[in-house]
């Protein structure tokens, strides 16, 4: 496939990401390297339906790279299910001769992508924008590393109040499919006990190991769980051990939303900056309907139909080091 490719247009789709920013960025400033016109389309799909687009040039993404959000905003969009929706979409890009479109997004977006592009010939590419890492075809998803730092940072905090009043506190964190981020922020911040929805929750061994460690005298008492664990998130979890451990001093705290914000980290920009640039490159070079990822530090490119969420990729050894390293 020789590079027929002109007009280029960019979008961010489904939940939001720190460092989705930097992708657009590269992106853009990839395509008017290689002399293409490049387009942003705010509002994920829903924009590319309403005609939501503008031209970008390399100072429209001037100032970005380490603002979180993403100034191309994003949306679900339950019209671009439909072939109709689609079509209406297809029809906008055509007005502006787009002939390519790099996707930010998760799973749904590339799903979505790969229906597109099958029905219009269009190429696509997928960016994985994604606080939760679970990703077929790479090692890092753009705003994990955020993420997981903003929980880590809140737990340290939580740690210093818990052990002023010998507390035993509940901390849910994001994940309602993966564990990830309750697995990486509760190892590094020395919780006894992570609960993610990757294993089976046995609310009896936990409390045990926790009345296990009021003999010890454990001086604080950390529980991650991840909002989707089998059992239930935070709250649900801090009310049944309030229910079996009533001399406790039990407290839940539900981190939320500020999981999913503040300046994108180090590693975060960095990815984000390799994905976005080797996503029109693909593009340019006749690459298409794919995914960039990196994998063993080398980018990598996955088929759009497989560009789906994985279960049970991180390392199991790793439950293990949690026991041993809180005992
Ligand atoms: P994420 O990309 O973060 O996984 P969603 O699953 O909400 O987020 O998907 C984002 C958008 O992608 C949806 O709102 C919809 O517009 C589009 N999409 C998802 N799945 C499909 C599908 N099967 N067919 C067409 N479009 C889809």
């Amino acid at each position: 496939m020789g590079n027929t490719i002109q007009n280029i247009a960019v979008l961010t789709s489904g939940g939001d990401s720190p460092g989705m920013n930097a992708a657009i960025r590269a992106a853009v400033r990839t395509g008017i390297y290689n002399g293409l016109n490049v387009f942003g389309i705010y509002r994920g799909y829903q924009g590319m339906l309403d005609d939501d687009i503008v031209k970008m040039e390399s100072r429209s993404v001037a100032n970005i790279i380490q603002r979180g959000g993403t100034i191309l905003k994003t949306a679900r969009c339950k019209d671009f299910r439909t072939s109709e929706g689609r079509q209406r979409g297809y029809d906008n890009l055509k007005k502006r001769n787009i002939d390519g479109l790099v996707i930010i997004g998760g799973d749904g977006s590339f799903k979505g992508a790969e229906i597109f592009s099958k029905e219009f010939d269009i190429p696509c590419i997928g960016i994985p924008g994604t606080i939760d890492k679970d990703m077929a075809g790479t090692d890092f998803t753009i705003g994990f590393d955020t993420a997981v730092n903003t929980a880590v940072e809140a737990i340290d905090k939580i740690r210093d109040t818990a052990d002023a009043h010998d507390r035993l506190f509940v901390v849910e964190v994001m994940g309602r499919d993966a564990g990830y981020i309750a697995l990486h922020s509760g190892i590094a911040t020395g919780a006894e006990n992570i609960l993610i929805p990757e294993t089976k929750t046995n609310m009896d061994e936990l409390v045990e190991s926790l009345t296990e460690k009021e003999k010890r005298q454990k001086l604080v008492n950390l529980v991650v769980v991840a909002e989707g664990d089998d059992f239930g998130g935070g709250a649900e979890v801090g009310q049944i051990l309030k229910q079996k451990l009533p001399n406790a001093d039990i407290r839940v705290c539900i981190l939320g939303h500020i999981q999913r914000g503040g300046s994108p980290t180090c590693l975060d920009r960095l990815i984000a900056s390799r994905m976005g640039y080797h996503a029109v490159e693909c593009l340019v070079e006749g690459r298409f309907n794919v995914m960039v990822g990196i994998v063993n530090n080398k980018m990598s490119y996955l088929p759009l139909s497989q560009a789906v969420k994985v279960k049970d990729k991180f390392n199991k050894d790793w439950l293990k080091i949690v026991k041993i390293l809180a005992s």
